[in-house]
């Protein structure tokens, strides 16, 4: 292996002078004091090669010894990592003391020692290509594949296959002969780099199937899809973890990987004491069993934080193999560009807009390119879904990082100051916010089949009361209550009906917090049809406030109560009169 010795120091850049051949990416570690530090080439001009230390180069000498690895950075990926928490390099950190690790100290990702009761799928003779699922285990019920190599070229022919039993990771559970006559070692885990997609499947068409969330702002007015991807910006305290933890509660997912890249230290902190605490409401079960964390926060290095993102990613698209459907989220893509930023000004590159790289748009759209719905090849179907939150500085919308986010991802969730003040939750702005797969003939197609065909229409018609309601709420703050027709305050309240019906839930109650899909169609033909009644004879605006805040009132109670309950029955009958 190549050696390097250390010719320079700039804060977390390094340069080696290299006896031997390194890959851009190589990982490396260089010995100081005692500690091994672990970087990541950057740059290699002639044997002069840069690299990135993911920790504090305090006390790093000149003159240090590194020793380069041949692989790039790259993640460990087995049974065992369901319900941990690791950081960005996926050091599990339920095994220190505290969230953080000493400098140079990397642990064990995965539990060598526990034994996991595996059962073959494939047989002896059986022709299997990379990824091919070979056995599988179940780990906090959930059914996990042991599969092929990822990396394995061509076909390969199972030469020996072990029998149903209890095995450690790594084990030796099969042997596979390749086209050239090798005999390969499988075990239980396997080896990728992070910041390279796993293409292991055989199509990836556009997604199309509605992904249930139970939030009606998002499921009934801007739908997400599996594997879709969607992006949430939002300032601070408007409700971004509220609506992170609904989503990753509710969604129909088998996995849910949550990547807390590089917030203050506090907000990672408060996810690893809420999150073990959500109850997940399809088993009763605590979320977590299926849940992972990978957390890294803004006083780690850049580099290390750079890196859980794509991590986080790789585990998903791991699991995705398995045919599960995962559920990514990233809380928040802001600061995983700035360490993007800050690298890149290290490196003294040409800066882009805002001194962030020039190529952001590209690595931005880069990893949204990694979610997606796809076909295996052996037939069966896995999900990622990606949403990631951005927090622009200042809520200013127009910088570079949402900007070209705002390119990619499909779904746009605006979270909103002004609606976070009037408590108007979730805060998700109704007229900026937007689903492009309204607009997918895939997805109407979907939703045909699954819900009705006047689903989609129905939404767009609110849509279009919703906007139209701000624009006369804009006229009537100019030309006061009786300056402008009685009709058009009947155009104002219809909005603030789907407003305060559809749009507003309530997270905290136990029944408003989770609405199924077939109650939010209930709702949406309730409010369609109050909203489509053009024959209301009101002789005074006093009139039509009073109608619509009793109207709203009587919704209201009919999302608190118990779908199918008699006080359910009761509120509707009362609204269905009132029409
Ligand atoms: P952020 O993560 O954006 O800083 P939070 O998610 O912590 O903000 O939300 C701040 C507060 O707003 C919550 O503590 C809660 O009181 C209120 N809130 C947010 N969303 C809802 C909701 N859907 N229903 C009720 N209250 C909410
Ligand atoms: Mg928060």
């Amino acid at each position: 292996m190549t050696k390097g010795i250390v010719s320079g120091v700039v804060s977390n850049m390094v340069t080696l002078r290299v006896d031997g051949p390194v890959l851009q990416g190589e990982i490396c570690y260089i010995t100081t004091g005692g500690d091994r530090l672990m970087a990541e080439v950057i740059k290699v001009v002639g044997s002069d090669v840069y690299v990135q230390v993911f920790e504090s180069t305090r006390g790093l000498k000149v003159g240090s010894v590194a020793e380069f690895t041949g692989h790039q950075l790259e993640i460990q990926l087995g049974p065992g990592m369901l319900s941990k928490n690791y950081d960005g390099l996926q050091n599990d950190l339920d095994k220190m003391e505290g969230v953080f690790l000493r400098r140079g100290q990397y642990t064990e990702p995965l539990d060598t020692e526990r034994l996991w009761d595996f059962e073959p799928i494939v047989k002896a003779g059986d022709r299997v290509e990379g990824s091919a699922w070979l056995g599988k285990v179940e780990e906090n019920h959930q059914p996990l594949k042991i599969m092929a190599p990822f990396g394995m070229e061509g076909t390969a022919v199972v030469k020996s296959i072990a029998p149903a039993g209890q095995y450690k990771v790594h084990d030796t559970i099969a042997v596979l002969t390749t086209e050239d006559g090798r005999d390969i070692e499988v075990d239980m885990v396997q080896h990728w780099p992070v910041k390279f997609a796993m293409t292991n499947y055989k199509e990836k068409p556009r997604p199309f199937k509605l992904l249930e969330t139970g939030v009606r702002t998002i499921d009934t007015f801007n739908p997400i899809v599996e594997g879709g991807t969607g992006f949430i910006p939002g300032p601070f305290g408007t409700g971004k973890t509220v609506l992170q933890h609904a989503i990753s509660k509710q969604a129909e997912a088998d996995i849910v990987i949550i990547a807390a890249c590089g917030e203050r230290a506090n907000e990672v902190v408060e996810i690893f004491t809420e999150f073990p605490e959500l109850v997940d409401p399809h088993t009763g079960r605590k979320l977590m069993e299926r849940t992972i964390i990978i957390a890294n926060t803004s006083n780690m290095p850049v580099a290390a934080r750079e890196a859980s993102v794509y991590t986080a990613m790789t585990m998903a698209e791991y699991y995705r193999s398995m045919g599960l459907r995962v559920l990514l989220m990233a809380d928040s893509t802001s600061r995983w560009a700035q360490a993007l930023r800050e690298m890149s000004n290290r490196m003294e590159e040409l800066p882009g807009p805002d001194a962030f790289p020039m190529d952001l748009g590209a690595l931005v759209a880069n990893f949204y390119g990694r979610a997606g719905y796809v076909y295996l090849n052996n037939g069966e179907v896995g999900s990622v879904t990606f949403l990631g939150t951005v927090s622009p500085a200042g809520g200013n919308l127009k910088e570079p990082v949402t900007e070209n986010t705002k390119k990619v991802a499909r779904c746009f969730y605006a979270l909103e100051q002004d609606r976070a003040d009037k408590k108007r939750y979730p805060a998700v702005n109704p007229i900026d916010s937007y689903s492009k797969y309204l607009e997918y003939p895939e997805f109407a197609e979907y939703i045909k089949g699954h819900i009705n065909e006047e689903w989609i229409p129905k939404v767009l018609n609110l849509k279009t009361r919703m906007q139209r309601g701000k624009e006369i709420a804009e006229q009537i703050n100019i030309l006061g209550d009786d300056g402008v027709p009685v009709e058009y305050h009947v155009t104002f309240w219809k909005s603030e009906i789907i407003d305060f019906v559809i749009l507003q839930q309530d997270a905290f109650d136990e029944i408003d917090a989770v609405t199924p899909l077939e109650r939010q169609e209930e709702i949406l033909d309730l409010v369609t049809a109050i909203c489509d009644k053009e024959d209301y004879e009101f002789a005074t605006f006093e009139e039509v406030v009073a109608y619509f805040k009793k109207m709203i009132n009587l919704c209201k109670q009919m999302n608190y109560s118990a779908y199918k309950s008699e006080q359910y029955y009761d509120y509707k009958k009362q609204v269905e009169a009132m029409i």
